[in-house]
């Protein structure tokens, strides 16, 4: 078949709907909480437009670019960043620089089954909305739709595989290449889907439908950068917050909504990305409360706009080790992209034990012992024998 209906490693980019000349591709949620592309059988003429622009089938070598590296913060975005908040201090000058005409950005909803989405932005205040890091599913489908239909230049940010789609998009269209002026890339250490978020519901006590608005990154002044946190708020007027070092450190740091698209990624960097932005975890600022950012940027008209951040000392250029000292256990792991078969069977344990528990308020619970007993059969297969089957006869 020469679409992408049967591709296992989508991100649901959406950027394949782009340029079907059928329009019959959607992005839509899967049983597993996952963003896939769908293409409808009956109106697709094979034309294999699709693979061409998908990042799965088609990797993108990098142009070789220097790269000039800086490490501080963004003082008056630093607050609502993720990390130094420098993403949004850059966009923001990109815009009032005209250097393009709008910024194509991941903003906050107050949607239950769509808490993120792509937005176009165009000043200061909605770039602010958009501070802080999507955990959560998103999809390019709607807003290229949007994007094809005003005239003007963009830039786009976007994690890794996101980006290779887009620049797989400029290369095969004139039209987009011009409209698309810069790729902005964030480093990703993978996209949890939706479970993930179902999971902090139902252990408050509520359902996806009950909730408003979802926020991660929180920082915490009592707190090191390491330990950032995710608040959900539901229609009942009650808030839940989970941080790093407690129940969402254990779903998101250990991979337990991780898709087999993240399983295999092995670009850390968003290469093809003009500039990229990651956390600075380094010694010196990890075990602060404010974050830091380090930034690859790989375009020299772009450096300027970082200048006067230098000037004022907020931020610096360092040495690329840096980037590699920060990201070094993601660089360890997406070196193994495609070997990572114990996180995959594990991801497939926790999404059976997750549609078994939907509602159930001690679900984390209930996911930790699963995680507890996949241990144990690594390390003390016996031991774990015992335990299953004292578990089954309680069932
Ligand atoms: C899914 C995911 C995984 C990540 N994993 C890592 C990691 O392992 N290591 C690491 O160093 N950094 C990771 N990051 C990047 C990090 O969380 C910060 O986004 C980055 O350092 C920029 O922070 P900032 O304070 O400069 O930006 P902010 O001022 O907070 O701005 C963040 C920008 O990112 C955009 N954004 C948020 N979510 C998404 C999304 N899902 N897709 C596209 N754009 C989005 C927002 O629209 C906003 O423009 C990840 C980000 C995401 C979304
Ligand atoms: S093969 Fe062509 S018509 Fe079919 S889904 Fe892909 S782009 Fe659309
Ligand atoms: S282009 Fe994106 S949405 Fe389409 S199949 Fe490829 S990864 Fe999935
Ligand atoms: S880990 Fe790779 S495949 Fe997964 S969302 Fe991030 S960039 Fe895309």
């Amino acid at each position: 078949m020469n679409n992408i209906s049967e591709n296992a490693f989508c991100s649901g980019c959406g950027v394949c709907s782009a340029v079907c000349p059928k329009n019959c591709i959607s992005t839509e949620e899967n049983a597993r909480g996952e963003l896939r592309a769908k293409v409808n059988p009956d109106i697709c003429v094979s034309c294999g437009k699709c693979k061409s622009v998908c990042p799965s089938f088609n990797g993108v070598v990098p142009d070789n670019r220097n790269e000039t590296v800086y490490l501080g913060v963004a003082p008056d975005f630093e607050k609502n960043g993720s990390s130094g908040g420098v993403a949004t201090y850059f966009i923001n000058a990109l815009l009032e620089s005209k250097t393009v005409d709008f910024a194509v950005l991941v903003q906050p909803q107050n949607d239950s089954d769509e808490l993120f989405s792509y937005t176009i932005c165009k000043t200061k205040d909605d770039l602010k909305k958009c501070q802080g890091s999507a955990y959560y599913p998103v999809t390019l489908e709607k807003v290229l739709r949007d994007m094809n239909s005003i005239d003007g230049t963009f830039a786009v940010i976007g994690v890794p595989c996101f980006i290779n789609a887009l620049k797989n998009l400029k290369a095969l269209s004139d039209v987009w290449d011009k409209k698309i002026k810069f790729l902005i890339g964030i480093v990703c250490g993978h996209t949890p889907n939706k479970h993930l978020v179902d999971c902090l519901a139902y252990k408050s006590g509520h359902n996806r439908a009950d909730i408003t608005s979802c926020r991660f990154r929180i920082k915490d002044t009592g707190r090191p950068a390491w330990d950032y946190g995710v608040r959900l708020s539901f229609s009942d007027g009650e808030q839940f917050s989970s941080f790093g070092s407690d129940d969402f450190g254990f779903l998101f740091w250990r991979r337990l909504f991780i898709g087999d698209c993240c399983l295999n990624c092995s670009d850390v960097f968003a290469e093809n990305a003009d500039i990229t932005f990651m956390d600075a975890w380094l010694p010196e600022y990890k075990e602060k409360p404010e974050g830091a950012s380090l930034i690859v940027c790989r375009n020299e008209e772009l450096k300027s706009l970082l200048s006067p951040l230098v000037e004022d000392g907020s931020l610096k250029e360092t040495k690329s080790e840096d980037i590699h000292t920060a990201q070094e256990k993601l660089v360890a792991y997406k070196q193994n992209a495609g070997k990572h078969g114990k996180d995959k069977k594990l991801a497939e344990e926790i999404q059976k034990v997750f549609s078994l528990n939907k509602g159930k308020k001690d679900i984390v619970e209930r996911l930790r012992r699963v995680v507890y007993k996949q241990n144990l059969k690594r390390k003390n297969p016996l031991l774990w024998l015992l335990v299953e089957t004292k578990d089954r006869l309680k069932r």
